[in-house]
């Protein structure tokens, strides 16, 4: 047995200190979403591996490099599903909708899901982490461009309400399957000649993803990307005015984008308007996402259109300290209950009076251990707690408490701090207080 265990390499304990920022990511998320209709789903963790290969695609490091997979144990006939952690979000929600019908329902279907773990084996070097959490938005059977748009206008609505600011959209589409085959001829044309100077991964990506050439972040094949054929040159006449209506509703809705001819997704479900949400300092993409008009049809239901991205919790929180927004601070406890001796009387007395303020939803706190009444106010002082209650034998006899105010000036002598409150008053006097 190892000597102490740690938490196994990329994956991360989430602290108290860290859980404030979860938390306004959290209420932001549930806020937003409820303006914009988006109803909350939660998908198992664990899926089989077919629904992630076959959606988010072979050839992408995603399925090829990254998921967790595992042979299930066998079934009376012997036969073991092979069963995978789910990498990303899209995929469980989409099966869901075909497997509950959601189709029969008024289209579209928006759906949300929040702070659920997703699972990749990345390389630990990269900094990252291999389990992360993500809020994400689908909406389901409709094509219109006002989804579109209303999509990312609530992703940035998002992050603006957290107090986020310096956030631009990056715009792009990546057409459909009516003029994309025509566009990667044309890349593949353009690439081929160059191929053998190309970085090994874009070799590969050449035949298996070409549209994936463009997200290459090798220094070396940067020049060839800029020189690359633009897809918005090649977009299909729907395409084109599907996109021209998507940048119209987003200037309805101030959000503030750019266009970016060589975004691309690594996925390749994706159809026509793909996006990610930049921060302006520190150049990084916050999140992305896009339409995956084709998406439900390789599930086997039938062709439906969607839209949907996803937000990592990590990544959030990083950007959050980055621009030194403060969460709400929790709240310290109203009350610190400090009791004189040891008796078990005394102690009974003090544990009595904890339950009856905390099932008055007044948040306390006491000393345990027996620790020394002056050791108990010491710990009452630093809790952050606004009042002492204290029991000693004057107050066991005499049926009352002495409440301490804990936030009077140290100049106060101690008497003009400390009033005498009977115990049957004691949580009418805290909530008035
Ligand atoms: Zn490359
Ligand atoms: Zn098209």
């Amino acid at each position: 047995m190892p000597e102490h265990y740690r938490a196994l390499q990329g994956f991360k304990d989430i602290l108290p200190d860290e859980q404030p920022y979860w938390r306004l990511i959290e209420k932001t998320a549930i806020e937003v979403t409820e303006l914009y209709g988006y109803r909350r789903i939660e998908t198992p963790t664990v899926e089989e591996t077919s629904l992630f290969s076959r959606t988010t695609g072979e050839g992408t490091d995603i399925v090829d490099k990254e998921m967790y997979s595992f042979n299930d144990r066998p079934d009376k006939e012997g036969r073991s599903a092979n069963l995978s952690l789910r990498p990303e979000g899209t995929a469980g929600v989409v099966r869901a909708y075909l497997e509950h019908g959601m189709f029969q329902l008024a289209q579209p279907v928006k759906l949300y899901y929040l702070r659920e773990p997703m699972f990749r084996h990345d390389k630990p070097q990269a900094g990252r982490v291999r389990e992360h959490h993500q809020f994400g938005c689908e909406a389901l059977g409709e094509s219109d461009p006002a989804v579109d748009a209303e999509m990312i206008g609530l992703l940035f609505q998002f992050y603006i309400s957290m107090g986020l600011s310096n956030l631009h959209v990056s715009l792009n589409s990546i057409g459909d399957r009516n003029c994309r085959p025509q566009y990667l001829e044309r890349l593949k044309e353009y690439y081929l000649p160059l191929l053998d100077t190309c970085c090994d991964d874009c070799q590969v990506r050449f035949y298996k993803n070409p549209l994936r050439l463009l997200d290459c972040k090798e220094p070396q094949d940067q020049a060839r990307i800029a020189g690359a054929p633009k897809i918005a040159d090649y977009l299909c006449e729907p395409c084109r005015e599907h996109f021209a209506a998507v940048k119209r509703y987003l200037d309805l809705y101030d959000v503030p984008y750019q266009l970016d001819p060589l975004l691309v997704r690594g996925l390749d479900y994706y159809t026509r308007t793909v996006f990610e949400v930049i921060s302006t300092t520190s150049k990084q993409a916050l999140n992305g996402g896009g339409r995956y008009d084709g998406l439900a049809e390789i599930l086997g239901g039938k062709s439906t259109p969607g839209i949907g991205f996803g937000a990592g919790f990590e990544r959030i929180s990083l950007e959050l300290k980055r621009q030194k927004v403060a969460p709400p601070p929790e709240a310290g406890p109203c009350a610190y209950v400090v009791y004189f001796g040891k008796s078990a009387e005394m102690k009974d007395a003090a544990v009595r009076i904890v339950a009856e303020l905390r099932h008055a939803a007044i948040k306390t706190e006491m000393g345990y251990g027996d620790r020394s009444a002056k050791s108990q106010m010491k710990q009452a002082n630093t809790s952050g707690s606004a009042y002492a209650i204290l029991i000693g034998e004057d107050e066991l006899a005499g049926g009352y408490v002495t409440v301490q105010d804990l936030r009077a000036g140290k100049e106060l002598a101690l008497e003009a701090k400390q009033i005498k409150v009977q115990r049957d008053a004691l949580i009418d006097y805290l909530q008035k207080a």
